[in-house]
């Protein structure tokens, strides 16, 4: 069975199909939909079967617990146990939006949903499809990204399409989304809230609101082999299917490591991408070369990153090269994901030019 296309905009909703989407979701079923950060894949968060189904449609192993949306700020208290002060404070702050607290759940959450753990990761997103989608399923709505285990993450309904497009019932197209990285995760279950993914809500901005907050230490570690505490973040994930490796350092060094790079790989028969910027695109002569943007706006970069990834496994190239992208907001949460692509395969410059 192929998924249903339905296309609407957040300014103007299709009432009707939303209604039947929900139905679906109530009857069990499964339901791509646009949300600001990324197109989720939603299932009833209260039903198990569901949950069940999200693991098998995406192929993704089933302790890697799935986050549950939320449209009404009411309903947090059904699924959780206890609400910290800081969370409440963060809530108030960031919700609606790109933002996903850990806290301990409520027996109705049912373990196949949270991965087996007796937490529960929740978010209230700020897309209306989102929102009326969450209203008519029942109120909670599972939803890891709407990709293949291992892809990158969609940001465009086409991505759902090519991944799950047999495998789910219905596809809500709302067009781009917004911000294309991830919700920022915080977990709440530790005396110290710990941020256990970056995203568009930076650590800065955790600690305004919350004065003491830290990093997973498995996330500032560039060594693969030390595991983060999201069970999700450990696995080889966003990866496109060239191998690709960041270069970092100034950008003339750069732009000559990777010149030089692409140069050596070509003479072996390799078909090569390079991650650019607007300012750096024409530099790169032997190469497929794709511009995530200017380097000026890293919102841009952002969200042409999985768009990017995608689009070199549709070139079919060997191998890709990228430059890094450590910009002042959303750097970290840009190179997590970029370096997990890469497997952690990052190149300095400098020292290769040598
Ligand atoms: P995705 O559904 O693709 O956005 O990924 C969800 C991320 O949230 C994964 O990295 C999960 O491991 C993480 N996550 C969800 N629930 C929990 C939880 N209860 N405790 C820790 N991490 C969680
Ligand atoms: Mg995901």
């Amino acid at each position: 069975m192929r998924a249903e296309v339905v296309a609407m905009t957040g300014e103007n909703l299709d009432m009707d199909a939303i209604k039947k989407a929900g139905d679906i979701l109530k009857a069990g079923g499964l339901v791509a939909f646009p949300t600001e950060t990324v197109y989720g894949l939603g299932g009833n968060a209260l039903d198990p079967q569901a949950s069940m189904k999200i693991y098998a449609a995406k192929g993704r192993p089933s302790d890697n617990p799935l986050i549950v949306h939320i449209a009404e700020l009411e309903q947090l208290e059904k699924i959780t146990t206890e609400i910290p002060e800081g969370a409440k404070s963060l809530a108030e702050k960031y919700w609606p939006g790109p933002l996903t607290m850990i806290l301990p759940k409520a027996d109705i959450v049912p373990r196949e949903t949270t991965g087996g753990l007796d937490s529960v990761a929740v978010r209230f997103p700020s897309d209306r499809i989102a929102q009326e989608l969450i209203k008519a399923g029942g109120g909670f709505v599972a939803a890891p990204s709407a990709n293949t285990s291992g892809r990158p993450s969609p940001t465009m309904a086409e991505h759902v399409e090519e991944d799950l497009g047999d495998a789910i019932d219905m596809i809500i197209d709302g067009g781009q989304v917004g911000i294309g990285l991830e919700s920022t995760i915080v977990d709440f279950t530790e005396e110290i809230p710990v941020v256990l993914r970056p995203g568009y809500i930076s650590l800065e901005m955790l600690q305004e609101t919350l004065g003491d907050v830290r990093m997973d230490k498995g996330l500032l570690i560039t060594d693969s082999s030390v595991h983060p505490k999201a069970p999700g973040m450990k696995y080889r994930h966003y990866a496109p299917k060239a191998d690709l490796s960041i270069i970092e350092g100034n950008e003339e060094d750069v732009v000559a490591c990777i010149n030089h790079l692409t140069d050596e790989a070509v003479a072996k028969g390799l078909k090569v991408g390079v991650i650019a910027t607007d300012e750096t695109k024409a530099r790169y002569a032997h190469a497929d070369v794709l511009s995530i943007g200017s380097r000026e706006e890293e919102e841009t970069i952002a969200h042409h990153l999985y768009e990017v990834l995608r689009d070199f496994d549709d070139d079919r190239v060997d191998v890709i090269y990228s430059e890094a992208f450590y910009t002042p907001k959303m750097g970290q949460a840009i190179m997590n994901r970029l370096l997990k692509a890469a497997g952690h395969k990052i190149i300095n410059a400098q020292e290769e030019n040598k």
